[in-house]
Parts: structure tokens; sequence; C-alpha cells
């Protein structure tokens, strides 16, 4: 079953792919499939002796490119359609006990244009509207290989996350003329109390809403809505930025910290594209580009709301979407803008 079905209590899509339920768990660490191919009559997944940042295509795909027809038939209330789509791998080392947080900034730095190399490339696919970079780390996020690496997915829709925030982007333009995001990043500036670092006109902040106790945005502070408008000397400011954040993670928290990253930035398809495939567009698919309510955004959630106790997300939040927090994010900014140094 490669597939995915419409929820139409709640206006989403779900996505089926029970191949994936074959794939490697857990190897040990002789047998991972993203160490370098050392010995020729023991490939891994990568043909090479050394590298610095790989992608290719995953073995277990979420999304292929060409599904097969569902196995169960749409009714009219609930749509079924085949999941189409990309799923990479992003390798950010070829040394199997290291983690994005101790590559270094020069690696981070390359690893942010393979990030916009693959936004541009999947996206310009005709069947992917949404290009998200994203990597779980930790055994307590459930990733099944240690080997330090996220993945790209490349969606047929804006996922629902990303389109209500694009829904509210457009509501907010509608009523103020502005870019939420851009006028949230000013007002964080101005504040001050949740800054955990800056330079280079790009910003890491908490939210002043953070989801989970430690979660960081990381955005340009000038309105750019993806990958594709960020210029050189940004991607060198936002490189510096993930590397502060990441080693000031561990060192606050005094072990590697488990998180969720995110990538967000505009679709990759014309608002008009998505009429008919998505209900409810409010207006989006009248605009003529996603440039003006888009803005580019690194989000890391850590679970961890203290070196011993998890954030779970559980009954408020799973069932009700309502989130709990015990941390202030003044409290957690002001802890992290220590340990970022
Ligand atoms: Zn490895
Ligand atoms: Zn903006």
């Amino acid at each position: 079953v490669s597939e995915r079905r419409y929820d139409p209590t709640a206006d989403e899509w779900v996505t089926f792919a029970t191949a994936r339920q074959d794939r490697i768990y857990k190897p040990p660490a002789g047998q991972c499939p993203l160490c370098p191919t050392r010995d020729p009559a023991h490939p891994t997944e990568i043909p090479r002796p050394a590298y610095e940042v790989v992608v290719f295509d995953n073995r277990f795909p979420s999304l292929t490119p060409n599904p097969p027809a569902p196995d169960v038939d749409a009714t009219p209330i609930v749509p079924i359609e085949p999941a189409a789509g990309r799923c990479e791998v992003v390798v950010y080392s070829d040394q199997h006990d290291t983690t994005l947080a101790q590559v270094g900034v020069e690696r981070i730095r390359l690893l942010v244009d393979v990030w916009g190399d693959r936004y541009e490339v999947l996206g310009a696919e005709p069947e992917i509207r949404y290009v998200m970079p994203f990597e779980n780390k930790g055994e307590i996020i459930g990733v099944t290989l240690s080997h330090p690496h996220g993945q790209i997915y490349g969606y047929s829709d804006v996922p629902p996350r990303p389109l209500r925030e694009l829904k509210a982007a457009h509501d907010y333009r509608r009523r103020t003329g502005g870019c939420v995001e851009c006028d949230v990043v000013s007002g964080e500036i101005s504040d001050g109390r949740r800054i955990v670092a800056r330079g280079g006109g790009c910003v890491a902040f908490v939210p002043s809403w953070a989801r989970f106790p430690y979660e960081v945005h990381v955005v340009p502070e000038a309105h750019r809505p993806s990958l594709t408008q960020v210029d050189e000397t940004e991607r060198d400011a936002i490189a510096e930025l993930l590397a502060r954040l990441l080693a000031g993670y561990d060192r606050l928290f005094g072990f590697s910290l488990p998180y969720v990253m995110g990538i967000r930035s505009a679709p990759t398809c014309a608002p008009g594209e998505l009429t008919g495939r998505l209900r409810q567009l409010d207006g989006l698919e009248a605009l003529a580009s996603w440039d003006d309510i888009s803005h580019l955004l690194w989000q890391f959630a850590p679970v961890h709301r203290s070196a011993d106790k998890i954030k779970y997300v559980a009954g408020s939040e799973m069932m009700g979407g309502a989130y709990m927090t015990d941390v202030a994010p003044e409290d957690a900014a002001e802890r992290l803008r220590h340990a970022v140094g």
C-alpha cells in the first residue's frame, strides 16, 4: 500500500506506506548503511570510500515518483490517491560517531547549499509542490540509524502545518499589509528577551509561543521566501547560527541533545496549482506567488524539558492540539543564550 487518504473531518491527507515496515531497524555499527564503502566486497548504500555530504533516494520511501494505483476504492467523501513524491536521505558526514553539532561550521555551510540545491531540483519536478528538509535526531525521537543524517521529502501537496501557516500569513497580510514572520522577528529583536544568538542578518530565538520548552527558530531577518533568495552572506550567517545553536544545546544539557528540525519555505508550485487538490484555500489560490507570505525558517524542537525529563506529546497536545509547556520561553532563551556563548 502506497497511497494517501483524505480525512474530510479535518481537511487533511494521511499517507500510507506499508512497505516501510521492512526497513532497516537499528543495525549494528559494523553494518551501518550510511557509512562509506571501505571494503568493496561489503558495499554500503554509499559506494565511496570517503565523502562530505551525500544525498540519495531513500530505499524505503514513504513517497515515490510513480506510486501504484490505490488498493482501496475512493468514495465521494474520502478521496484516495496514489502517494506521489520523493524521499531523500542526506548524510552529513562519513564519520559514524558524530553529529551535526560536531561536524563544524564549514560542513553545515555546505549543507545549507545542499538544502538549497535539493529545494530547487525537487521543486522543479512537476508532481512536487512542497519540499521539506528535516532531521530526526536521537533514539528517543525514534531514529532507526544513528549515523548523522537528515531527510528531504518532496510532497505532492503542501503539508497541513505549512499550509495552515501560509493561510495565517495570508490573513495577516490582508489585515496589515506586512509579512507576519518579518513582524515577529523585528518584535523579538526589539524586545531581546527571547533572542538566543544573532549575526550576519540572521537571528535565532525562542518564539513567544514555543510549543516545546527549548524550541528555537532560525530565520533571515530580511524577507526571504526560500533558500533560493538567500545570498552567500546570509547562508554563511545561517550556518554560523546553526553551529552555535547546536553546540549550545549540547553544552546546556550536557549530552548530545535529541531534536526534530524542519525547514519551512515557499511551496514549489504556483498557488493556483493547488486549486481542486486542497480544500478551503481561503483565497490563497488567487495569489500570483507565495513570495509575499512565505518566510524561510529553521525550526528546532527538542523534546527535553530538562536533562532528565521529556516533554511528551500526549493527551492535550495529541487529542486537542493544545500544547502545554512548563518552561517559560524567556528562561529557555536566557539559558540557551549563555550556552551558545
Ligand atoms: Zn555509519
Ligand atoms: Zn517576511
